[in-house]
């Protein structure tokens, strides 16, 4: 059993990744298994090295280990785009420049990963693509592709279940995401995080409810790209509705900032009710 913790060092880490990195060496613990941390680096306009430093220094502090060296995304560039290439080959990309402002007058409604894009450039060929464009998957076409069931299993709850994902959950709650950012040509979330899961025998991933929703996009790319799909536990927040004790702790406040007030590690896991 194989899991992962992959922040993305964008910002300092707070009480949500405490919550969520302790879950995780959690399963790891209780499977016998081994879990990784991979820095999700992908995103140029707002990394920060500091904010790297911080999480080897927040979860070391947290008690937790990792093996060593730790995957940073940034330095496998071209491995995304060797990924890239091979859906472009198959068809089922298409280059798109537009703004956000742009996608929001096209009508776009919200969804699982920000605006559901209204398909202004769908019709585009790849040839067309300037530098700066971004590139996005064409759904529509992929799950033309896929001949079996998309389907994980979650282990979240009290039983592990089995979820059936429809192709029209992913077209209206995604639509088609981003592969490649435009601008900037970073490899997106989405192409990196199931490449690299697929490369590290990710067996089962261990992340918040907050990224559940971008799980059918995940085992569709799984799948065009003939990745296995791990199993999900996708965690309860520290934001839950339920956990009222919860209410009066500050959720955006530095894990660094409580451990230089003098807090323990142990009072962490107290305030965010962690247990185990
Ligand atoms: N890098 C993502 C984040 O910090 C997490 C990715 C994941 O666990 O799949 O939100």
């Amino acid at each position: 059993m194989i899991t992962r913790f992959a922040p993305s060092p964008t910002g300092p880490l707070h009480l949500g990744h405490a919550y969520s990195a302790l879950t995780v060496w959690k399963v790891a613990a209780e499977h016998h298994g081994t879990a990784l941390l991979r820095i999700e680096d992908t995103d140029s306009t707002r990394v920060r090295p500091k904010y790297e430093a911080n999480i080897y220094e927040d979860l070391a502090w947290l008690g937790l280990q990792w093996p060593t060296p730790v995957r940073r995304q940034s330095d496998h560039t071209s491995d995304y785009d060797a990924v890239l290439a091979r859906l472009d080959e198959d068809g089922l990309t298409y280059p798109c420049g537009c703004t956000r402002r742009q996608i929001i007058n096209a009508g776009a409604v919200s969804g699982a990963d920000g605006m559901v894009y209204p398909g202004t450039c769908s019709a585009r060929r790849m040839d067309s693509a300037a530098p700066i464009d971004g590139i996005r998957l064409n759904v529509q076409k992929a799950l033309q592709y896929i001949t079996t069931d998309l389907r994980y299993t979650e282990a979240g709850g009290s039983q592990p279940k089995e979820i059936q994902i429809l192709p029209e959950t992913i077209i209206k709650t995604i639509g088609d995401p981003i592969l490649r950012r435009k601008d900037t040509g970073d490899p997106s979330y989405h192409l990196a995080c199931v490449h690299d899961d697929a490369l590290q025998n990710i067996t089962q991933v261990v992340r918040g409810k907050d990224l559940e929703g971008l799980t059918p996009i995940h085992v569709l790319l799984q799948k065009l790209l003939g990745y296995p799909t791990p199993i999900y536990h996708h965690h309860d927040l520290v934001l839950d509705d339920t956990g009222k004790r919860l209410a009066k702790i500050d959720h955006s406040k530095a894990l660094s900032k409580y451990r230089d007030e003098g807090c323990t590690p142990g009072d962490i896991r107290q305030m965010i009710g962690f247990t185990g």
